[in-house]
Formats: C-alpha cells, structure tokens, sequence
C-alpha cells in the first residue's frame, strides 16, 4: 500500500507523481503531498526509525522518494530556538542561517531536488531573488544535476557567485519573460524546483521540507506550548508558511498537537498580498502593485491561495511592516548577536507590531522565523555603522577614545 501520493487541495484528484505545477484535473487546483498515516491518524508514523539528521529525521512524515544518493542531504535543519531576551517577553528565534547554505531554503531544496532524483530528472531551473538560486544549486551539485538560476536583477552579487561556485548558470532574464521562459524550459523537461507559472504554484515537494520547521518547534518547545505559540513567518509567494502550518497541521490530524499553533504572515507595507486579502476579506489572494522594500527575499506581488489557506485555518493574521520596523528589528538582531537576511527581520518586525498593538493578547510563546543569514546581504544604509578610525599617536589617547567610544 502506498504511504504518500500526490493530490489536489481543490478537487481531490490523486494525481501522477510527475505532476508539477497546477493540477490537471481541475487546471487550478495546488498540488501537495498527503499520506496515508494522517488519513488513517495513524501517530506511530513518528516513530519510524529516525535515520539520517536534520529533516530526513522525520522520514515518515516526508514523500516516499528513490535513487541514487537520496536524500540528498547537506545535514540541512536541526536549527536552533534562541531566547529573543528583551526583544519580548517570551519571544523565541528559529534562526535558519545555520542551514548548509545559509536559509531555510535548503529544507525545501533537500526534498525538491531528491524528488527530481527519484523522477529521473536531470536538468533543474529555479528562479531566484538570491537565497532559493543558492540552495537549488547547492543541491543539485550534490545530486550531480545541472542547474540554471533564473536570477532577479536586484539579486546581490555575493549571492550570484554562490550559485556559480556550486556549478551552477545563473542568468539575469527581464521580469518579462522570465515565467514564459519557466514554462519552456519546463515544457522540455527541465524540473521546476520553485515556484513557477501559473503564479505562484509551488513545487509540491519542496515545501514539505518546510514542514519539519514546525516539527523542531514542537520538539523544542514542547506539545503543549507550541499549541498555543504565535509563529511569525516572513511571507513572500506563500510556500514558507503553508509549509511550516502543513507541518503543525499533521501534528494536529495525528493527535500529538491539541489545536494549531496560530501562524501569522509578516510582509513588506508595500508589497503585502495577504494583507490586502485580509482587508477586503476575500477567499482569493489579490495581485498587488508593489513598491520598493529593503526585503527583496519577500517583495511579491502574489501570493499563494495556500498560505492564505494556512494563515485563515490557524487564525493567524497578516501584519505589514515598513521598511524603518525591518531595519529597526535587524538592527536589535545585530546587538543579540545574530546577523540576517531583511527578510528575517521582517518576522521580529512583524511580531514586535502584533505585540504591541494587542493582536497577540494571551501569554503564549512567540515564535519569528530569522529565514537566512545576512551574510550574502549588503546591509542597509546606515546599519551597522561603519567602523570608527582612532586618530592617536599614543597607545594612553588611544586607550581614552576607545574607551569614549564604547562608552
Ligand atoms: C524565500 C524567502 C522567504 C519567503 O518564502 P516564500 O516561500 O516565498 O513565502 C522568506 N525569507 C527568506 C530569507 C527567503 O529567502
Ligand atoms: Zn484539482
């Protein structure tokens, strides 16, 4: 009997394990992963032998995927949940920078690209503001798949030469093109390791590596605190949150978790789908005109149906948060000691506004997800400031305007 298979979240459809992008029955529908154990609520499923690390720890809860040298592993997740200290009270960090390649990403990257092992897949094409582009290339490397990153043109240089360093091709396309070239490149059999027309449909795949975010925090926290936890997700086209909210979804449908922890989608003032969703309480996600914002990882003009669909059956809220809150909540990251992606400080940003203005009023733990590591960003103007030159001809002055300084 077949443990996991591929459906429609509209119309049910089970479909052939090959489908990517919308579903062919119905032509609109998301596809996703579903299991036999959750329809059977069958928990013994966690205690399948815990092989391998990080998220193939959690093997029974992710496809069933063969070939050589799956999983392909980089020893991704196993991230940890650091005390926030004064940012908040009861305010913790899953700091996903300590991933192989730096992000969050790589857990989505570990289980698309073993997928397109398992499909006999040898050409991947993923399109990338930075950190996905860095992760697909990284895995595909390590499956011995070539790789092309269809990169933004924002998309930072220490980002770009990542993606080369890893053997990979990225390639700057106009915005224009580049989702009729994803359906080209896709129509001749390259796989689609993110998201891709129509927008924004995911890989399925891929955000089941997201599911194992939730898993960590309720190891960590523990099942009853993370029942009743706030969890803060930076949200651009939708995948990171219905990941992470599949994961606690599972938890749910298996009986290990009471309710579902309350998932809250943080996004850019101006570029904030699910904010304007929310507003006009429509069941679709608008397409939205956006402006700049220092967090490229999650200016979307889309996002998915199914991160509204997660956000709404957890009772979360979408908060929108300017650039100076971002700039602000990375700046305080910086002093606790953590260096991040903008779009990570968009989550403490985001969960700093719900505290304060009363949308979270209980006591349950908060929960912001830093997504990347600032290390491939060039930090916003301003932040942090830039070193100080002690103008001194003896090792006394020296001592006293170090000293002035530090205060
Ligand atoms: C990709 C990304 C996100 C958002 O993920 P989506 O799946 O697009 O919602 C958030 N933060 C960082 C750092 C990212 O790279
Ligand atoms: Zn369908």
């Amino acid at each position: 009997m077949m443990s996991s298979w591929l459906q429609c979240s509209t119309c049910g459809e089970q479909v052939a394990i090959e489908s990517l992008g919308a579903c062919p029955a119905c032509r609109h529908g998301i596809l996703e992963v579903a299991y036999a154990a959750m329809r059977d609520k069958d928990a013994t499923v966690l205690d399948t032998p815990r092989q391998g690390s990080g998220i193939w720890r959690w093997q029974g809860l992710l496809p069933v995927l063969d070939g050589a040298r799956v999983p392909i592993s980089l020893a991704e997740g196993d991230t940890p949940l650091l005390p926030g200290y004064d940012l908040a009270p009861n305010l913790w960090l899953k700091y996903e920078g300590k991933n192989p390649t730096h992000s969050f990403k790589d857990r989505f990257q570990s289980v698309a690209i073993s997928a397109a092992v398992a499909l006999g897949k040898t050409r991947v094409v993923c399109a990338s503001t930075g950190n996905h582009g860095v992760a697909a290339a990284a895995y595909s490397a390590r499956a011995g798949l070539q790789c092309a990153v269809l990169t933004h043109e924002e998309a930072p240089a220490a980002h770009v030469e990542a993606i080369r360093q890893f053997g990979a091709t990225p390639v700057a396309v106009p915005a224009d093109v580049r989702n009729d070239l994803l359906r080209k490149l896709v129509d001749a059999g390259w796989y689609p390791s993110t998201t891709f027309w129509p927008m924004p449909v995911s890989n399925p795949y891929g955000v089941e590596g997201y599911k194992t975010i939730a898993f960590e925090i309720v190891e960590q926290l523990g099942k009853e605190v993370a029942a009743v936890a706030h969890i803060f997700v930076p949200v651009g086209g939708g995948d990171s949150l219905y990941g992470i909210y599949k994961g606690f979804h599972e938890l749910v449908l298996l009986g290990v978790l009471e309710r579902l922890p309350r998932v809250y989608a943080c996004q850019p003032a101006g570029a904030a789908p699910l904010v304007a969703a929310q507003a006009r309480g429509a069941d679709d996600v608008p397409h939205v005109e956006i402006d700049r914002s220092v967090a490229l990882s999650i200016r979307e003009a889309d996002t998915g149906g199914h991160a509204w669909r997660g956000l709404r059956d957890s009772a979360g809220v979408a908060v929108p948060v300017t650039d100076a809150d971002i700039m602000d909540a990375a700046a305080r990251l910086g002093g606790l000691g953590l260096s991040v992606d903008p779009a990570s400080a968009a989550s403490v940003a985001g969960a700093l506004v719900a505290v304060r203005n009363g949308t979270v009023h209980d006591d349950g733990p908060v929960v912001c997800i830093l997504t990347a590591s600032g290390a491939r960003w060039p930090q916003p103007q301003g932040w942090p400031p830039s070193g100080a030159r002690l103008a001194a001809t003896s090792a006394d002055q020296a001592y006293r305007a170090l000293v002035a300084l530090t205060g």
